[in-house]
Formats: structure tokens, C-alpha cells, sequence
């Protein structure tokens, strides 16, 4: 099922190309599908060497998921969750700070140090279970970032209590693809598309020399699309309950966690769609606002409205967008309702 409905993202974003114009038709492009990061990944890249800088880019991808994996022991995460120490690469650093801007601007609806609940609720392994509210008040109190101490001058981050985890799953596949566009054009190539398990980020215009138009799944019938938006150079990112859950005793448990009481959020919000130029910065708010709620992810991005946009859908089948989609947002399916700045 999760495999057609990637197919049918895929050949939504490859078929926007498929009226080819004469013009364009000659121009060199490669697409390829690989699996990383748990997920199907396409990308597609239209410009000279576009076979060798997809190469490049497969290499990148396998160079971060090395890095970045909990499940990788021998990985520089790993080795910190293993140890409680490591050097961090650039990369990594990265993360660890933007995360900490996340953590701060979202106040702490997005925090990576969720990984020991992730473990208590078993979707880590896959093995799901409903922890107790008393397993997971205890293992509430490893979730503080003040227990992550980073030292700039040597590089080294050190966990200061033991139990301690982390993990960039929030904001790993957001900064991929934002590497990804980097690489591209540091190639050369000024239009391509890639879609990391439905995380799409793009740069320049279609075959058609067209905005890029992004299918955006729909929660309630996750075959479907809630509808489409057209960009150019940004990240469309969504964060949604459906992706990952398991059932117990009737009830649904997803895999979006509220730090603050360390159960699956429940504020309303059954879809997240984050639009940025900064990939990173997407993925990390588009896990933030569902955690926050339609009310609190309002207000916050009133006071950034030129950093992002997002789409929402609540539980009361409801669809909302920043005002900044107005123009370039449609939808078959939902009554649109604008939230202004
Ligand atoms: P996905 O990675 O499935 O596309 P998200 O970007 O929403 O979806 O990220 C969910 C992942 O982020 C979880 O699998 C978990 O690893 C991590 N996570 C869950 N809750 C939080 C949170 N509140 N803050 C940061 N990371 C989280
Ligand atoms: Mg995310």
C-alpha cells in the first residue's frame, strides 16, 4: 500500500514533465529510485552529466545515512548513543544547532533527544507497545537538551546523564534534501526534483518551464491528494500521523511524540505540510507544528511568515493555509480557508 501510493507520488512529480516540449525534450536527464533512510527515494535531474551527478548524489545520501543512522552502531550518532560521547562532523553540528533553534523556537515541540520514548513506544524496532504513564515519566526527564553538552572548539558533544539518546530522524531526511540542491547546482544542473519518502524538494522549473507542481497526500484517504502547490526552489515537507502508527485495543498510536508528556501528539492536527526555502528548517517545523496545534503553529508563523509556509488539516477535516500559498495552492477535494498575517 505505502509503495503505491510512493509510485504515485513519484510519477505525479516525473509526469508534470511528461508533455515534454521539443526545446526541452533534448536537454539531458537522469532520474533514479534508490531505498535510504527507510524509505524510497527518486530524484531527478535535468542538465549536461546528469547520470554522473546523480552518482554524486547517491553517494551523499549513503555518506549521510551512515552518519546519521541510530541504527548504525559504527555511525557517528550510534557511537554518541552507544557512548554518551563523539566528535561531531560538520554535518552533524549542523544538525545538533538547528535543532536547538527548533527546540527554542517551537518551545521544545520539537526536541531530537525524543529517542529513549521513541524506544519505550517500540518504534525503534518495530516491536509497538503502550508504555505506562509511569515508564514514561520516568524516561520524560532524559528528554532535555541541557543534558547534550556541545563544545565548539573541540567538536566533541557529550551527554551528561546516562539513558540519554538522540536522534535527527525529525530533520535528517529535510537536511538530505537540501544537501542534495546544493550539490546539484554546485554541478551545474539548475533543474531538479527529489522526493525522500514524500519529502519533496526542488530547484528551477519543470520540463514545461513550469513551477514545479507538488502533490501534497491526503491524510484522510492517503492514496489521494489534498491537493497541489507550485514552487520553485523550496522544500514541500510533511509531517502526518498516518505515516507511522500502530493499533492497540482500537486505538491509534502514531509516531509523532509530544515531548512534554511523551505520548503521540493530539492537538488536533492530522496533516503538517511545511513549504521553506531551508529543507532542514521544514522537516523540523513540519514535526513541530503538529505537535504545537493549529493555534500555536499560527502564531508562530505570524512571527516568522517570511521563513515558511504550511498547509494543515485537522482532525475535524478542516484545510488551512498560510497566507503565503494563496496563489500558488489548489485543492480538488477541501474547502481552503487562508490564515492571514
Ligand atoms: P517522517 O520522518 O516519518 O517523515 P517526521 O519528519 O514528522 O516524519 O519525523 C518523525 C520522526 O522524528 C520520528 O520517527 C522520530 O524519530 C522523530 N520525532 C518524533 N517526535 C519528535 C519530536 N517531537 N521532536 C523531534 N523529533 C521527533
Ligand atoms: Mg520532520
Amino acid at each position: 500500500m505505502k509503495k503505491a501510493i510512493l509510485v504515485m507520488l513519484i510519477c505525479l512529480l516525473v509526469c508534470t514533465g511528461c508533455s515534454l516540449g521539443k526545446e526541452t525534450s533534448e536537454r539531458e536527464s537522469a532520474s533514479r529510485e534508490l531505498f535510504a533512510m527507510d524509505t524510497i527515494m527518486t530524484l531527478t535531474v535535468y542538465g549536461e552529466h546528469a547520470q554522473e551527478v546523480l552518482d554524486l548524489a547517491e553517494a551523499e545520501i549513503e555518506r549521510l545515512d551512515q552518519m546519521l543512522s541510530t541504527g548504525n552502531p559504527e555511525g557517528e550518532i550510534g557511537t554518541l548513543n552507544r557512548t554518551g560521547k563523539v566528535n561531531l562532523s560538520d554535518d552533524a553540528a549542523y544538525l545538533f544547532e538547528e535543532s536547538l533553534k527548533l527546540n527554542d523556537m517551537s518551545e521544545n515541540a520539537f526536541n531530537p533527544m525524543i529517542y529513549p520514548v521513541m524506544e519505550a513506544w517500540g518504534f525503534t524496532t518495530d516491536e509497538y507497545r503502550v508504555p505506562s504513564k509511569e515508564e514514561i515519566g520516568q524516561i520524560l526527564p532524559l528528554v532535555d537538551l541541557s543534558l547534550a553538552e556541545y563544545q565548539e572548539e573541540t567538536g566533541v558533544l557529550q551527554f551528561r546523564k546516562e539513558g540519554v539518546k538522540i536522534d535527527f530522524g525529525g530533520i535528517a531526511k529535510g537536511y538530505t534534501s537540501g544537501r542534495l540542491m546544493e550539490l546539484f547546482q554546485e554541478n551545474g544542473i539548475e533543474d531538479a526534483v527529489v522526493s525522500l519518502g514524500g519529502n519533496v524538494q526542488v530547484i528551477g522549473k519543470n520540463p514545461k518551464q513550469e513551477l514545479w507542481k507538488v502533490a501534497i497526500r491526503d491524510p484522510q484517504d492517503p492514496s489521494g491528494f489534498l491537493g497541489i502547490v507550485r514552487v520553485t526552489d523550496q522544500a514541500v515537507i510533511t509531517s502526518g500521523g498516518y505515516e507511522r502508527y500502530f493499533e492497540e485495543d482500537g486505538k491509534r498510536y502514531h509516531h509523532i511524540i509530544d515531548p512534554n508528556d511523551g505520548f503521540p501528539a493530539d492537538q488536533g492536527l492530522i496533516s503538517v505540510t511545511v513549504i521553506s526555502r531551508d529543507g532542514t528548517l521544514a522537516d523540523g517545523l513540519s514535526t513541530a507544528l503538529y505537535v504545537m496545534g493549529l493555534n500555536r503553529a499560527e502564531e508562530l508563523w505570524k512571527q516568522h511568515p517570511d521563513l515558511f509556509d504550511a498547509v494543515f488539516v485537522t482532525d475535524s477535516n478542516e484545510l488551512y493555509i498560510t497566507e503565503g500559498l494563496k496563489e500558488c495552492f489548489t485543492s480538488d477535494t477541501y474547502t481552503v480557508k487562508i490564515i492571514p498575517e
